[in-house]
């Protein structure tokens, strides 16, 4: 199926999650963009007619880990939207000039000021109806020196019985989760990676 974007050829009618994204002005020059299908491109881009300056929207990575302390995983309860109160697993958007094991550290310490070392890559989900990739990483929780950041109403250490499976934020979490406890019965860790789509409505 060809991008919604070219199906239809305007913005006007786009879903709430696509019209959120569109630039009206250019960030170079200031002028208002125009939005169409630069020559040799197949997609529509924002094009500023006064200065030349073609606007690439691109997904974003969320970088995030699986905390593991003995037999108990950390997971964080959201203070911010979205999924406000639910649960979750460290995680965010990647900065720039950061490689993404450090941003899962960074997110870990921001989140739950909890110490991690990253073991290595475990999921990545692309989640093309927002535009984004998750990576998530496994790894070792330093020590029991952690708590509540400022985007997090509460931090816990949970065992596999205790996850709140019917309070998570988001599928990336819930099919992290799903995949480390199977892995962790085998034994054998194996990275996977999967699509996550919009729910149907
Ligand atoms: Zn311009």
């Amino acid at each position: 199926m060809l991008p919604w974007a070219i199906r239809c050829g305007t913005f006007a009618h786009a879903p709430t999650y696509l019209r959120q994204h569109v630039i009206e002005f250019c960030n170079s020059c200031g002028a208002r963009v125009a939005h169409r299908i630069p020559e040799g491109d197949m997609l529509t881009r924002a094009v500023c007619d006064a200065c030349g300056t073609i606007q690439y929207e691109n997904p974003k990575v969320v970088v995030g880990c699986i905390p593991v302390r003995g037999d108990r995983i950390l997971i964080c309860r959201r203070a911010i939207e979205p999924r406000y109160g639910l649960w979750t697993l460290p995680a965010g958007f990647m900065e720039n000039g950061e490689t993404a094991a450090e941003g899962a550290m960074r997110e870990a310490m921001e989140e739950a000021h909890a110490m991690v070392e990253i073991e290595d890559l475990y999921t990545v989900f692309s989640v093309p109806h927002i535009s984004q990739v998750h990576m998530m990483f496994r790894s070792r929780l330093v020590n029991d020196d952690f708590r509540a950041g400022t985007e997090s109403l509460d931090v816990r250490l949970v065992t596999a019985a205790e996850i709140p499976w019917n309070e998570l934020a988001f599928t990336v979490v819930r099919r992290t989760l799903e995949h480390f406890l199977a892995d962790r019965e085998s034994g054998i860790f194996v990275p996977r990676f999967g699509d996550i789509r919009a729910p149907v409505r």
